[in-house]
């Protein structure tokens, strides 16, 4: 019963990962995510179903437009894979039984989904928008307070650390540095993760960028002036962090004795 659970989570997972490539490349040219079918974004040729399902239609028609020829970008496939695993594995550490819906389940599976909008955002166009931090931020700081997952002071200090840290180097960079973004985001993940989970975070998020950066120098694939959205980083740190955040704090006390 509980593989039938995840393969059901599975698909579901790559159907919204297919939404948010929609939704993400929707959102950017302004087009109403609810408007029309989906076209080829080379020659506008209306997809059939069965050019829309996600992977396996990318597999079939291996990688390319059937009108057009033109190749289509891994970006999506890849995204729809992720998100499947991802949503996989939100609802492992969340089990409580197969096709039981609990509310910290729901509002996982929103976040997860709401950090992988930001990510591919920030990935393909180098921006962080209002939408997917602020009003995120505001409705999880009233629904936290009543349900019990983080106290107002647990989210306030997170805050102040995780927009803080930012807007201290905005300011002293006077903006040349870090974008207002940033700010937003971490403003988010103070009140997703509270204190101290935004330090893991944000350490997390400083060790993979510098890894990253490092395998992209030695490959050569950018030099050291080239920048690279650091809000891609934040957003698979507080993944990380939101999961197994205790843990990483648990086993760094333990080190200290
Ligand atoms: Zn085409």
């Amino acid at each position: 019963m509980s593989i039938f659970y995840y393969t059901v989570v599975f698909f579901a997972g790559l159907a919204f990962g297919s939404f948010l490539n929609a939704w993400v490349f929707r959102k950017r040219e302004n087009i109403r995510i609810v408007s029309g079918r989906s076209l080829c974004i080379f020659c506008h040729h209306q997809l059939a179903w069965y050019e829309n399902i996600p992977v396996f239609s990318f597999i079939f028609l291996k990688g390319k437009c059937r009108t057009c020829r033109k190749q289509i970008s891994w970006q999506y496939p890849l995204v729809e894979l992720a998100l499947a695993v991802v949503f996989v594995l939100t609802a492992w550490w969340h089990w409580t039984g197969p096709f039981v819906l609990t509310v910290e389940l729901l509002r996982d599976w929103i976040l997860v989904f709401n950090l992988a909008f930001i990510f591919l955002y920030d990935l393909r166009y180098g921006e962080i928008l209002d939408g997917p931090t602020i009003p995120t931020a505001i409705l999880l700081f009233f629904f936290s307070l009543p349900l019990g997952w983080h106290t107002w002071q647990s989210m306030l200090i997170g805050i102040a650390v995780g927009a803080g840290i930012f807007l201290f180097q905005y300011l002293i960079s006077s903006g040349k540095w870090i974008g207002g973004g940033d700010i937003r985001l971490g403003l988010l993940m103070g009140v997703i993760l509270g204190w101290p989970n935004i330090l893991v975070a944000l350490l997390l998020a400083y060790v993979f960028g510098g890894f990253i950066s490092m395998i992209l120098v030695w490959g050569k694939k950018t030099n050291l002036q080239s920048e690279t959205p650091f809000g891609t980083y934040l957003t698979a740190a507080t993944f990380v962090a939101m999961f197994f955040g205790e843990t990483i704090i648990n086993w760094y006390l333990g080190m200290l004795g």
